[in-house]
């Protein structure tokens, strides 16, 4: 559940009343993909919090008409990175070193 250092524990709810658990927003720009907690969207009605201009901009520019699914789209950022050029073996190999790295760092 969202959790806003002023305000505590929060629900946010969509437009058709449905409960939002932690998630991220995805503005999709030109040439980027602007992402943010979906607790930007608290701060900016209950804290008066003002997102970059960027931001802003991106979202006047969204086009109700064309679809932006992006799980999708992570999905195959994720397929075409280096990452997703692994096999499951060698995906499993970078996690353990990863974790024993980061186990050795503490
Ligand atoms: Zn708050």
């Amino acid at each position: 559940m969202p959790f806003c250092q002023v305000c505590g524990a929060l629900e946010l709810v969509d437009f058709a009343g449905k409960v939002i658990p932690y998630a991220e927003l995805w503005i999709p720009a030109n040439e980027a993909i602007y992402a943010a907690p979906i607790l930007i969207v608290h701060f900016i009605e209950v804290h008066n919090y003002l997102p970059p201009a960027e931001f802003i901009a991106a979202i006047d520019l969204l086009d109700d008409n064309v679809s932006f699914v992006a799980d999708a789209v992570y999905r195959e950022k994720l397929r075409q990175s280096e990452w997703g050029s692994l096999s499951g073996k060698e995906k499993m190999e970078f996690a353990t070193s990863y974790n024993k790295n980061m186990a050795e760092r503490d």
